[in-house]
């Protein structure tokens, strides 16, 4: 067995998910009128304002390293449905002002106006980006590698022993990796020590419709709506739109994947009632587990009981968001400094 010790370096985080662009969204999956009932008004501001500053960091960081990734700024509609109403969007822009956050209310008139779609209302947001997720991971890896990180690959951890005396790692082919400090950030697949919070999987489904720039609504903005479950849709850099949504509450792949035809067509009736003047049929279409939490918050922080080990759960349709916040948090946590928003997100 050959000891590899890992550097005692700073771990830089981010998440990547196979869609050509992703959503660089700092609003929660939760409304903030909902999660301030839920964890209270100051709580639910700080991780809002957290979550929105996470983004900005993300922009900032990438253009000063110099990593293009495709990214664009984009502002956010979000629409009237079922889980808020008009009067509800109402609430929760005076709740959004309030705490600092760009954010405005259309009546039915001037979301038409500007945007061409009819529904009751929608909030118009500021601050939010779209990027290739891809290249913003391989692009904050190569930073990583220039700045002196090693990067082993592939190798699966199969074994792992934390005590204060250090973290013990195996993998597969037996190699044995020692370090002072570890941070598991290994997506939906929770090593046994994590302890799953209120955190559940699900299956999600998507469209990609054919390439239609001419068609795409001004502004380019990431739309999606207030109901349960959600539509969302973002438009890609040539044109085509991507839509998705329908969630279900069950992960079995064979299942869920029966269902994407049926998904697909759904997606796509949903879609050409929204922006009737699209060509909605799908291209392309597929489906995905995904980590849903119950507050829309994700879980990050040193996990009960295991001193120095770190676990990132970018739960709720932010992860690349939060992994941002989670570079901020764990960072700090190993170099003890103490962050005011840390309690927000650590496992309670
Ligand atoms: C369909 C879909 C659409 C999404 N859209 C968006 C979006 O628009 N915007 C957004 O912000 N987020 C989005 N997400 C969420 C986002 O993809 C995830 O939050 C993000 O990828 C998480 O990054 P991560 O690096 O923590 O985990 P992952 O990207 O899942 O990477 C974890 C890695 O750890 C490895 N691993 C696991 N166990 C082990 C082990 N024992 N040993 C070694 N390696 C291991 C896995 O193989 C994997 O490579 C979406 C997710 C899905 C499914």
């Amino acid at each position: 067995m050959r000891p590899l010790i890992v550097e005692r370096r700073r771990t830089a985080l981010l998440g990547s998910t196979a869609a050509s662009t992703a959503l660089l969204q700092f609003e929660l999956d939760t409304p903030l009128t909902q999660l301030s009932s839920g964890i209270g008004a100051r709580a639910a501001g700080q991780v809002w304002i957290a979550s929105r500053d996470a983004v900005n960091e993300l922009r900032t960081r990438s253009h000063r390293l110099n990593i293009d990734a495709a990214f664009a700024s984009r502002p956010s509609l979000y629409l009237a449905g079922n889980v808020l109403d008009a009067r509800g969007l109402r609430r929760e822009v005076r709740l959004r002002q309030k705490i600092g956050l760009a954010s405005e209310y259309l009546d039915r008139r001037s979301l038409r106006h500007h945007f061409g779609i009819d529904r009751e209302a929608a909030l118009l947001n500021h601050g939010n980006a779209e990027a290739n997720p891809v290249q913003l991971a391989a692009g904050y890896l190569r930073r990583a590698l220039n700045a002196g990180a090693r990067l082993r690959a592939p190798h699966e951890i199969v074994d792992l022993h934390c005590s204060h005396g250090g973290i013990a790692l195996v993998t597969e082919d037996g190699i044995e990796i020692k370090a002072a400090h570890m941070v598991l950030c290994t997506g939906y697949e929770l090593a046994k020590i994590v302890p799953p919070a209120h955190n559940r999987m699900i299956s999600t489904w998507a469209i990609a419709t054919r390439r239609q720039p001419e068609a795409i609504w001004p502004q380019r903005a990431l739309v999606w709506e207030a109901s349960e479950p959600y539509l969302y849709l973002r438009s890609t850099d040539d044109g085509r739109v991507i839509c998705g949504g329908e969630d279900a509450d069950f992960s079995d792949p064979v299942k869920r994947d029966q269902l994407t035809g049926i998904k697909a067509r759904r997606i796509a009736g949903k879609l050409s009632r929204l922006m009737p003047s699209l060509d909605s049929r799908p291209d392309y279409m597929w489906a995905g587990t995904f980590g849903a939490s119950s507050t829309g918050m994700p879980t990050i922080g040193e996990i009960p009981g295991y001193p120095n080990c770190y676990a990132v759960m970018g739960y709720g349709g932010n992860g690349i968001t939060f992994s941002m916040l989670a570079s901020r948090l764990i960072t700090a946590a190993i170099c003890r400094r103490k962050l005011p928003e840390a309690h927000l997100f650590g496992f309670r």
